[in-house]
């Protein structure tokens, strides 16, 4: 008898979800895309509780009418391309007709759009709204509105496995503000509003061009200290800003690039940049770099979210990447200087093809003001969120289940209440080891999450040969490596909770257990995952806040073993209200 069945719509739509949307984020992102792709001149985004309770994007595009309306929600169902010769010449941010059913899928979808052309007759609203339930498209019920408007409520309702991989709305916020950063920062002439909770907290109105949009978004200052970076070679065109070489840093943060105006990570081209500078071991530039290449030469459908592409040239990129880079870096003495919009964005394409050329650019004087009321993502921007005054109090912790109260003692120890009169003490860094360990062998890759820009890590020769030598046993562990030459490798994709762990030393302890080899009565599959928890957990000077030491505490409970530490060292000891009683010589 056939074992093999076609999935039913519903369930192949999920499974695409699974793909598609990741996270909050990844739903703002593909409605972005969505509204850009319409031709919208001002998009505003509302989310509440981080986007798990309501993604709401509305812009001003051109619209759907209700045929391509209600076919826009099922499965490949796309305006963008018509045939496969279109596959290798996209123009769009969407092509595969996928997001709107996979989103709607795992969340309750409503639509509520006009098309721009419409008569706007005497018979009322044109507009109409209409809810998506299991896949199928309702009754649409007329409503007078402009453009599109997509309300996503209840993300992962349906699929509770996701839901709970979720991080802190703090960090999901996160990930939404720099999704709607990305791509405001790669179409400067489109307006962008984000209100989290009801609070406008990121406010950018239409720019001229990239440089403004940059100031807007990192304030007169940072932008200044930039140079501008401009080539066109035949097929490749590149245009954006670099740290000088005096401005480099100790973190790789904002380093953006973007490809044909889509936000893409790709460690060469990253490296490219990089190396056109001569920099001290640990620094790194910032750069905002947009490729222009002819679609013949790039391919953009080899990553569900397409945040990866690749390169039919891969070292002739390289090779042009790291001149233009060079040269604006470095620029001769007596160099010609192009004005600063003549190289970012302004049409105006330096064309310079020739082998000597030597047209350099430098960042123009004249600042454009600052718009009042805007809200400036700070220069540390990822860890910035939480703090930043206002920006914190738009978003308030959910229900949490009732939280215990504790009390932090000397070094790891925490005290707290067992609930039964007696009390426990916990020690902090056993317990988060057990979790760790447990959740490593579990297959905590489920909650991998990729790396926005993958992370170079540098190892030793012997290091790099038994990691390339176990790829497949440290991709259970949801670490994602690569080659990255040399002696180096490049993780692309790691566990949530070891996100701000230090790789190079998971790396070395993992080595370290890999070169012990097994010994009696434990594997090396634990073995490994026992030196990761150890090294990646929580270290004297972590102090937690009540919800993460509650959040702790719960996922204890939930190990299979809740008292003792992967080395078997108690997590915690318990006093019972009896034995307090004793001690106490109460009896
Ligand atoms: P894709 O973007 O890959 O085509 P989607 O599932 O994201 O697939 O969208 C399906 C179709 O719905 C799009 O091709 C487009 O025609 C239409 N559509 C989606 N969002 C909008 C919008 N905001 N404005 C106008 N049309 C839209
Ligand atoms: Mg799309």
């Amino acid at each position: 008898m056939g074992i093999i069945c076609i999935l039913d719509q519903q369930l192949a739509n999920k499974i695409a979800a699974g793909e598609v949307v990741e996270r909050p984020a990844s739903v703002v992102r593909e409605l972005l895309e969505n509204s850009i792709d319409a031709g919208a001149g001002n998009i505003f985004v509302d989310v509440e509780r981080a986007g798990r309770k309501l993604i709401r994007v509305s812009d001003d595009g051109r619209g759907m009418d209700e045929a391509d309306a209600m076919l826009s929600v099922e499965r490949h169902a796309t305006s963008k391309i018509t045939e496969e010769g279109d596959l290798s010449n996209i123009g769009t941010m969407g092509f595969r007709g996928e997001a709107l059913p996979s989103i709607a899928s795992i969340s309750r979808l409503s639509i509520k759009t006009a098309p721009q052309h419409a008569q706007q007759g005497d018979k009322g609203p044109h507009g109409f709204e209409f809810k998506v339930k299991d896949g199928k498209a309702g009754e649409p019920t007329p409503v007078a509105t402009v453009g599109t408007t997509v309300e996503v409520r209840d993300i992962f309702y349906n699929t509770p496995a996701r839901r709970k991989f979720l991080k802190r709305d703090q960090t999901e916020l996160m990930h939404i503000v720099d999704t709607v950063t990305r791509l405001a920062i790669s179409h400067p002439a489109i307006g962008f509003t984000l209100t989290v909770g009801g609070q406008p907290t990121v406010t950018l109105p239409r720019a001229k061009d990239l440089r403004e949009r940059l100031v807007q978004v990192y304030g007169t200052e940072f932008v200044d200290g930039l140079v501008a970076v401009g080539r066109h070679d035949g097929p490749l065109k590149v245009e954006g800003f670099v740290s000088p070489p005096s401005g480099l840093r100790e973190t790789r943060t904002h380093q953006m690039l973007f490809i044909n105006r889509r936000p893409v990570r790709d460690p060469s081209v990253s490296h490219a940049v990089f190396s056109a500078y001569d920099a001290p071991k640990g620094l790194h530039p910032v750069f905002f770099i947009f490729l222009d290449l002819d679609p013949e030469i790039v391919d953009v459908n080899v990553h569900p979210a397409k945040q990866e592409v690749r390169f039919s040239d891969k070292s002739g990129l390289y090779r042009f990447v790291r001149r233009a880079v060079g040269e604006a870096v470095r620029p001769l003495p007596g160099g010609e200087y192009l004005s600063q919009e003549d190289a970012a964005f302004s049409g105006a394409s330096s064309d310079n093809t020739s082998d000597n050329a030597s047209v350099y650019a430098s960042v123009s004087e004249h600042a454009s003001s600052f718009p009042s009321g805007t809200f400036r993502v700070s220069e540390a921007l990822p860890d910035s969120y939480g703090e930043a005054g206002g920006f914190a109090g738009n978003f308030r912790a959910g229900n949490f289940r009732a939280q215990l109260p504790f009390v932090y003692l000397g070094e790891t120890f925490i005290a707290y209440p067992d609930g039964n009169g007696g009390m426990a003490v916990l020690d902090h860094h056993a317990a988060h080891e057990r979790v760790l360990f447990e959740g490593l062998l579990d297959g905590i890759r489920l909650d991998s999450t990729m790396l926005l820009f993958p992370r170079q890590v540098q190892l030793s020769k012997k290091e790099h040969m038994v990691v390339l030598d176990n790829l497949e046993m440290l991709a259970e562990f949801g670490l994602d490596l690569e080659d990255f030459g040399g002696t180096s490798v490049v993780v692309r994709a790691l566990p949530g909770p070891l996100e701000e762990a230090d790789l190079r030393g998971i790396l070395s302890e993992a080595v370290a257990a890999i070169s012990e080899g097994e010994k009696p009565g434990r594997n090396i599959h634990e073995a490994v995952a026992a030196r990761i928890a150890c090294h990646s957990s929580v270290r004297g000077a972590t102090v937690l806040g009540p919800e993460e030491f509650n959040a702790l505490l719960e996922q204890l409970d939930q190990a299979r073993d809740p008292e003792h530490c992967p080395h078997g060292r108690p997590t915690r000891l318990h006093f019972s209200l009896a034995e307090l009683r004793k001690l106490f010589k109460r009896t």
